[in-house]
């Protein structure tokens, strides 16, 4: 991850979160869980295509993070790879099909597929280790 010299955002303990929010029901998962922690206060969410088109603000908001969740909805890792462009290193990334939840082209989820990824992603912005279904 980038230098945390310019902290903006109240130092090392905050946790942020950037989602692929992709169309699939998955993508959609990654969203909605990522906003839905966000106003628990768990972990803020963060403009994953601000930091894809270079926008320093936001970048510069990430770097912030004292641990930086990372969230796709399948394998391909849209969210991870923007990410690693942008020089972040340091993060947990979650792919939301290592939970379970087979990807579909249609962004519709049931109220227990979003519990289960909200679940991962508090423990994972905790440091807890993630639970993966054998
Ligand atoms: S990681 Fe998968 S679900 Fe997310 S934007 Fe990329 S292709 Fe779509």
């Amino acid at each position: 991850m980038p230098s945390k010299q310019s902290c903006c955002c109240g130092g090392d303990k905050v946790v942020m979160t950037v989602a692929c929010s992709g169309r699939s029901n998955t993508g959609q998962l990654t969203n909605d869980a990522a906003k839905l922690i966000d106003r628990t206060g768990t972990a803020r969410f963060v403009c994953l295509a601000a930091i894809g088109a270079e926008d320093p603000e936001v970048t510069d908001l990430a770097k912030c993070a004292g641990r930086l969740l990372v969230l796709d909805g399948c394998e391909k890792a849209c969210a991870r790879k923007i990410m690693e462009k942008a020089g972040f290193r340091e993060f947990v990334h979650l792919d939301v099909t290592q939970l379970g939840i087979e990807k579909r082209l249609d962004s519709r989820y049931s109220d227990g597929q979003l519990q289960t990824v909200i679940a991962a992603a508090e423990r994972l912005s905790a440091g807890m280790p993630l639970e993966v279904r054998p």
